[in-house]
């Protein structure tokens, strides 16, 4: 998609660092971190949120949670806990429209978010 600031990232248009990638995903750090550890994970394939994904998609949804794991892992968050998140649409939260999942951690988090 040529306007989604996050199809720039990933094609390189961003000067954005990657810290993980695959064929399936990338994993970058948000620029605007909400907690010591805010990472954001996303496909490649343009998605636009969580009401997009089909069963198609069961796989991706797989490997989404298990590049969370390692990454809770690569940061040292893994054993003092963390959270991953996906915000949907306007009363989610949503503002950038291709799904992302954000992991979050490195301090105590609170419930339920604001
Ligand atoms: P959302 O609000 O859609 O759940 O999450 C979008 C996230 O993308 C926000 O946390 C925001 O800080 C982050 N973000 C927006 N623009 C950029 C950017 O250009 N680079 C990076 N690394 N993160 C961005």
């Amino acid at each position: 998609m040529e306007d989604c600031l996050f199809c720039k990232i990933i094609a390189g248009k961003m000067e954005t660092e990657f810290i993980y990638q695959d064929e399936e995903l990338v994993v970058f750090k948000d620029i605007s971190p909400q907690a010591p550890v805010h990472l954001l994970i996303v496909p490649k394939k343009h998605i636009a949120n969580l009401n997009q994904l089909n069963k198609r998609d069961n796989n991706l949804v797989g490997q989404i949670y298990q590049v969370a794991q390692k990454m809770a892992a690569k940061y040292d968050i893994d054993q003092s806990g963390y959270r991953v998140v996906s915000n949907c649409g306007q009363d989610g939260g949503q503002t950038v429209n291709h799904i992302h999942f954000h992991l979050l951690g490195g301090r105590e988090l609170q419930w339920p978010p604001g």
